[in-house]
C-alpha cells in the first residue's frame, strides 16, 4: 500500500498523474514512442507546453490580463537571482520570513541595492512581521507567501503600490487569493505541481524591460516569454507532469475546491496539535500559521522513540522537521489526502494514551 507522504519536497502527487505520467514514459500518446524521447518542437509536446502554461494562468485567473506563464529550469532559486537580474535598477524592497527569503536577498544585493523591510529572523523566523514599510521608490517588493521550512504563511498580502513578486513555490494553487495584486509569481513545480526540475513563473509583461543592464540570454525574461518556454530544451517530463497535475486540479473544481480540502486538513492537525498535550505548535501567533506545512514539537523527548516508531508503523513517511526548526513537520500539499492526515491524528492519539 501507498505510504501516506508528508514529504516537504519533493512531495506527493496524486497517484492518478503518477500512473499516466509512467504511461506516457513507454507510450505517450499512442505515438509508439516515449514522451522523454520525443523532440519538444513536435506538434505533440508543443501541445503540452501551451496546455500546462494556460492551465497555469486559467487556475490563476489571470488569462488575458497581461501576463505570461514560463516553465524555466534553475528552480525557485534561480528566480532569486533571475527576478534582480530583470527587476532591480535602483533598489528593491525584500521582506524577509525564512531561509528561502533570506537567500532570494542574498542573490539580490548581487545585483543591487536591497532593503528589508522586517524581518523575524531573531526568531528563528515563528512568526510573519506585520505593519513595515515599503520604500514607494522601489523597483519592485519581495516576499515568500508560504514559509516552507518554518511553516508559516502570509494571509495578507499588503497594498505596495510598487510591483509585488512573490516565492510562492510550496502553496501555489492551494488557496485563492487576488493573483492580480502580484506582478511576478515564481514556483518550483516539486512542493505542489509536479516532479523537481520545473519551475514556473508568471509575469505581468509591463514590468519588462526597464532595467539598463544587458542581461544573459537564460536569465532573460523576455527572451523565454519571445520563445515561449523553448529557448532551450525544456525539461520534458517535469512539466508533463506538471500539466497533469493542473489538469487533475481542474476536474476536481479548481482551487477553490481544493482550498476546502486542504483547510480541513489543517484544522484536523493543528486542533490535535493544539489539545494534545504531548505536543506544541512552533509558529508563534495561530494566524500566521501555515496550511501547507504544520511544524510542530513533542514537548517530552522520551517520547520519541515511541511516537516515531507509530508513524513507521501507520505508514507516514516523511515527518521529520527541516534541521533548522527540528521536531516535525507534516506537508500537506493539494495531493495529500484528508485521510493521511486522520492517520497521523490517530498516531498522535494513540502515543498520548500510551504515556
Ligand atoms: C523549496 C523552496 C525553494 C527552493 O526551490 P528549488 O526549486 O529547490 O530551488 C524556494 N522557495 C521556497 C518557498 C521553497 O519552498
Amino acid at each position: 500500500m501507498k505510504k501516506h507522504n508528508f514529504s516537504a519536497g519533493p512531495c506527493i502527487l496524486p497517484q492518478s498523474v503518477l500512473q499516466k505520467a509512467a504511461e506516457a514514459v513507454l507510450d505517450f500518446n499512442n505515438l509508439n514512442l516515449s514522451l522523454i524521447e520525443i523532440s519538444h518542437r513536435s506538434k505533440d509536446f508543443v501541445e503540452v507546453m501551451e496546455n500546462a502554461r494556460n492551465l497555469a494562468l486559467e487556475h490563476l485567473g489571470l488569462q488575458d490580463k497581461g501576463y505570461k506563464a514560463l516553465f524555466l529550469q534553475g528552480g525557485a532559486s534561480l528566480e532569486f537571482l533571475m527576478v534582480a537580474y530583470n527587476l532591480l535598477e535602483k533598489k528593491a524592497a525584500y521582506l524577509n520570513t525564512g531561509t528561502w527569503s533570506d537567500k532570494a536577498i542574498k542573490e539580490a544585493k548581487l545585483i543591487g541595492e536591497v532593503v528589508e523591510v522586517a524581518t523575524s529572523k531573531s526568531d528563528n523566523f515563528n512568526f510573519i512581521p506585520k505593519n513595515y514599510q515599503i520604500p514607494k521608490d522601489a523597483d519592485y517588493f519581495h516576499c515568500t507567501s508560504n514559509n516552507t521550512i518554518f511553516g508559516t504563511q502570509i494571509q495578507d498580502f499588503p497594498d505596495t503600490g510598487i510591483p509585488m513578486v512573490c516565492d510562492m513555490s510550496s502553496d501555489i494553487f492551494s488557496r485563492q487569493l487576488d493573483f492580480s495584486k502580484f506582478s511576478l509569481i515564481y514556483a518550483g513545480a516539486q512542493k505542489n505541481m509536479g516532479p523537481a526540475g520545473t519551475t514556473l513563473v508568471v509575469i505581468k509583461e509591463e514590468i519588462l524591460g526597464k532595467v539598463s543592464r544587458a542581461i544573459p540570454s537564460m536569465l532573460n525574461y523576455k527572451v523565454h516569454i519571445a520563445k515561449d518556454s523553448m529557448f532551450n530544451t525544456p525539461a520534458v517530463f517535469p512539466v508533463y507532469v506538471s500539466m497533469l497535475t493542473l489538469e487533475w486540479l481542474k476536474n476536481l473544481g479548481g482551487i477553490s475546491e481544493i482550498e476546502k480540502v486542504n483547510n480541513q486538513k489543517a484544522e484536523l492537525l493543528y486542533n490535535e496539535i493544539d489539545r494534545n498535550p504531548l505536543f506544541e505548535g512552533f509558529v508563534a501567533n495561530k494566524e500566521d500559521r501555515s496550511k501547507m506545512n504544520a511544524t510542530f514539537n513533542l514537548k517530552n523527548e522520551d517520547l520519541k522513540a515511541t511516537f516515531e516508531n507509530q508513524l513507521k508503523q501507520a505508514g507516514i513517511n516523511g515527518l521529520n522537521g527541516h534541521r533548522s526548526v527540528g521536531g516535525y513537520r507534516a506537508s500537506m500539499y493539494n495531493a495529500l489526502p484528508l485521510e493521511s492526515v486522520q492517520v497521523l491524528v490517530d498516531v498522535m492519539q494513540t502515543v498520548e494514551k500510551g504515556a
